[in-house]
């Protein structure tokens, strides 16, 4: 029998990452997860691990010193890395959307900047669209920019900023309506600006507050945040692309391939809740027979695998599509989607699995049950997804009548 989770038609290039990646995971990763995790400990040594096998410019393109894989590769690795943990995942995961933004939309002197720092590691990304009152409706923002000769003044309060303490570097979204005429729609009004600030809390440039981190039930270890600015002043070079009104759509793309990732992320705490639920499953004896005997128990893992392989067939499939140039959201939301709520069933299983055991933080399962449900809201919620999907749909099969 084949293992799960196979993806056919790999290069050798990519099945040599992957075992490597995996190689790791298995060394460095899981071994110390569930501790830093309870202990909420930043992986520091995890990190420079990964900064060592390239990942972190793992897409930049080969010019800007990155290894220029596919968005299919990267996907992949991720899903290695969070059947591992998926904190870990979550550090690398808004340094690439930022790096996929300036490589798509970035000033050539941007992409000569930041890039070749970008994949070594030595300038790491986080991206800021949320805000208290909004995740959702992104169109709302309030956060503001207004020009005041070569630079911009910013305002505002961001919300969730994943790596926004250990970050240099801030992609952030703000409204810059100033001198629109009335009625610009609100998302042709939004710029993202490049901020660089130091790694740390408190005031990391003038006018620039990261208070502290969010106290969170899962997902430890990355470091989530607020960001505050205060007449932040940041130069007009630093608007990305160097035209304002065109945020919104940055960061929607950003986004998409992000939602791949989340898939990915999905993928891979499935598969290591499998691998626990149908390990322990052979060890617990119940009325004189290890409880995998038991059909009730063989049906779950029967659900469990299923899900994992439609799972990761429908995340390789919408990263596959984006590589291949085409639009992907439809198959990128239906994969988020998918993704998220099977893992979280998969990891509810594992739990059950595990009867009372699941419940001490002894075993793994448990800081697993904690990390799944963050994947049902990052990067768009399960309602959104089904926006998108819908949306897709109707121009797709559009009435003739
Ligand atoms: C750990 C963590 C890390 C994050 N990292 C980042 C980050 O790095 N950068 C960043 O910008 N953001 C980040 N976020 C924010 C995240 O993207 C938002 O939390 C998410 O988009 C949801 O927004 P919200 O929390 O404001 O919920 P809301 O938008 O207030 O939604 C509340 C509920 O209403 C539902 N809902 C909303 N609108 C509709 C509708 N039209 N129809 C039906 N239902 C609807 C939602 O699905 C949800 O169930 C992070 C969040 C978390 C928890």
């Amino acid at each position: 029998m084949s293992r799960l989770a196979q993806t056919p038609g790999l290069t050798d290039v990519q099945q040599e990452i992957l075992a490597t990646v995996r190689d790791f995971v298995d060394k460095e990763i899981l071994p110390v997860a569930t501790e830093l995790e309870h202990r909420d400990e930043y992986p520091a040594q995890i990190v420079e691990g990964l900064k060592e096998l390239g990942l972190f410019g793992l897409m930049i393109p080969e010019e800007y010193g990155g290894l220029g894989e596919s968005l299919l590769t990267y996907a992949l690795c991720v899903e290695e890395i969070a059947r591992g943990w998926m904190s870990v995942s979550g550090i690398i995961n808004t340094h690439f959307i930022v790096a996929y933004m300036l490589k798509q939309h970035g000033t050539q002197e941007q992409r000569d900047y930041f890039l070749p720092k970008m994949a070594l590691g030595e300038i790491r990304g986080a991206f800021s669209m949320s805000e208290p009152a909004l995740g959702s409706d992104v169109s709302a923002i309030t956060s503001k920019g207004v020009q005041d000769g070569d630079a911009y003044v910013l305002n505002g309060q961001k919300m969730w900023l994943t790596n926004g303490g250990s970050a240099n570097l801030v992609a952030v979204l703000c409204r810059t309506d100033e001198g629109h005429p009335q009625g610009t729609a609100p998302h042709k009004s939004m710029t993202t600006f490049l901020v660089e600030k130091e790694p740390g809390f408190g005031e990391v440039r003038p006018g620039l507050t990261i208070p502290g981190k969010i106290e969170k039930m899962g997902y430890k270890g990355v470091d989530t945040t607020e960001l505050v600015m205060s007449d932040l002043r940041v130069p007009a070079d630093r608007v990305l692309g160097g035209e304002t009104g065109r945020g919104f759509y940055h960061m929607m793309d950003g986004v998409e391939v992000g939602r791949v990732n989340v898939a990915a992320r999905g993928c891979g705490v499935a598969q290591r809740a499998f691998e626990l639920g149908v390990s322990y499953a052979q060890q617990r004896q119940t009325f004189g027979k290890p409880i995998a005997q038991h059909q009730a128990i063989q049906f779950k893992l029967a659900e469990m695998a299923t899900k994992v392989e439609a799972a990761h067939a429908m995340m390789v499939n919408a990263a596959r599509k984006k590589d291949s140039g085409e639009r992907n959201d439809l198959e990128a939301g239906m994969a988020k989607y998918l993704a998220s709520e099977y893992c979280k069933e998969v990891v509810e299983d594992a739990f059950r699995i595990h009867g009372g055991y699941g419940f001490s933080k002894e075993y793994e399962i448990e800081r697993l049950y904690r990390e799944a449900p963050m994947l049902l809201i990052g990067e768009g919620t399960a309602e959104i997804q089904k926006m998108i999907i819908g949306r897709r749909l109707l121009e797709e099969y559009r009435f003739q009548g």
